[in-house]
């Protein structure tokens, strides 16, 4: 029997879920499971906290709304709670805006403000907000806490945050914000254990999944990184584009006759590795093809981060460690292999044995810049600030 922290991780079109132990001091695992396709063909899975395999369910092409979804969830739950009691639940929300620069316990007011953040990231936030509602409604008296991909950058100066438009727009909150920061706070906080220089010194972590982008660590603080006003600047991902001169969105309305729901579309569905290659955005179908599109497609992502590396190397005038992480980062040697051969200019060099072998360190002993793999928790980390602000002893 344990207290336990649900976490949940709402996107467009999937729910994971993780529910942590709050009773022991390092937060160990004990369920984890996700719908996905819920707009499609929807498809449960859950797993104890040891990996064996505890529930499945397919909906077979019958679409089911985020609220069904959650409530699932919810009800799977209950019939494996084994004495478990639910303590608090914690939200990852992508946009906390300029308000929001920690995690926060949910009230009704947060909750409104959070809702006028919408326009900011449509795609997400609406997803992200809908369990914290259902919850709300249903549960009352469970604390619920909202944790931002945006907060970790808030460190960022200014220079790096601000677009080179009139400053009213600025004000208005039109800069760059950063995402995937949950990710980033989690390699920043484990660093000091695996790679204590890497911590201290000037640092870029490559957060490669579906989503992908970079950022500028020193001494463990964001500086810059890729994504700026939505999560769509930056590197090619899957299906986005990554960064774009924005007189490629007036050709398209002006001179295509697009709309700005064809455009949205576009950039968030249709491009990045799936539009280069026009094969698909998932990196190991890409890998495992013969097709010249796809190694294309592969050259120009890994070319990508090459560029954005020194960009951000720049920004921190110099480099002594870059990191690898998500789904891309961890599981991929050929990629990382192809991104070091790009920075092979500021004195980066791997070790093609370790990198093989997915060794935390892959850099040679006379590498200049220390490169290491690093599994990346999201969850864990919003499960840790879940329990600090809902004051779990
Ligand atoms: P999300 O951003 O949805 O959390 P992940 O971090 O799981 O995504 O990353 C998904 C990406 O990782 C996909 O492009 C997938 O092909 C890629 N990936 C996973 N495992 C491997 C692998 N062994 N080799 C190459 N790419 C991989």
């Amino acid at each position: 029997m344990a207290d336990v922290i649900l976490v949940l991780n709402a996107g467009s079109s999937s729910i994971k879920f993780s529910a942590f132990n709050a009773g022991s001091p390092d937060l160990p695992l004990v369920m984890r499971g996700q719908i996905e396709g819920l707009l499609s063909s929807p498809h449960f899975v859950a797993f104890d906290g040891k990996g064996s395999q505890t529930g499945e369910a397919n909906w077979r092409d019958s679409p089911i709304g985020h609220e069904e979804a959650v409530t699932y969830i919810a009800q799977f739950l209950r019939g494996h709670r084994d004495g478990n009691q639910l303590v608090a639940v914690g939200h990852r929300v992508v946009h906390g805006g300029q308000g929001f620069s920690k995690p926060v316990a949910v009230t009704p007011g947060v909750l409104d403000e959070l809702e006028k953040l919408t326009p900011l990231a449509p795609l997400h936030q609406p997803h992200n907000l809908k369990p914290i509602r259902v919850i709300a409604e249903r549960n009352p008296d469970v604390p619920q806490v909202a944790c931002f991909d945006t907060a970790f950058h808030a460190t960022q100066p200014a220079l790096a945050s601000t677009f080179a438009l009139p400053a009213a727009l600025t004000a208005q909150g039109v800069r760059r914000y950063g995402f995937h920061g949950l990710s980033y706070e989690y390699i920043a906080r484990t660093l000091p254990d695996i790679a204590p220089e890497a911590a201290r010194g000037r640092t870029v972590v490559a957060h490669l999944g579906n989503g992908a982008s970079m950022c500028a660590l020193n001494a463990g603080r964001s500086v810059a990184s890729t994504m700026g006003f939505t999560a769509l600047d930056g590197l090619p991902m899957g299906t986005r584009s990554g960064n774009l001169d924005p007189g490629v969105i007036l050709y398209l309305l002006d001179e295509l006759k697009m709309d700005t729901r064809g455009v949205e579309d576009l950039l968030y569905r249709h491009s990045g590795l799936l539009g280069v290659s026009g094969i698909s955005g998932d990196m190991r179908t890409l890998l495992a093809s013969d097709d010249a599109r796809a190694a294309f497609a592969i050259d120009l992502y890994a070319y990508r981060i090459g560029r954005e590396l020194g960009s951000l190397a720049a920004a921190l005038g110099g480099l002594d460690a870059l990191v690898f992480t998500a789904g891309i980062g961890e599981h991929s040697p050929e990629i990382r292999r192809r991104a070091c051969e790009q920075a092979r200019w500021c004195g980066v060099e791997i070790d093609g044995s370790a990198n093989e072998a997915g060794a935390p360190c892959i850099s040679t002993a006379s590498s200049k810049v220390a490169v290491w793999v690093i599994p990346t928790n999201e969850e864990l980390m919003i499960a840790r600030h879940t329990r600090e602000v809902a004051g779990i002893a």
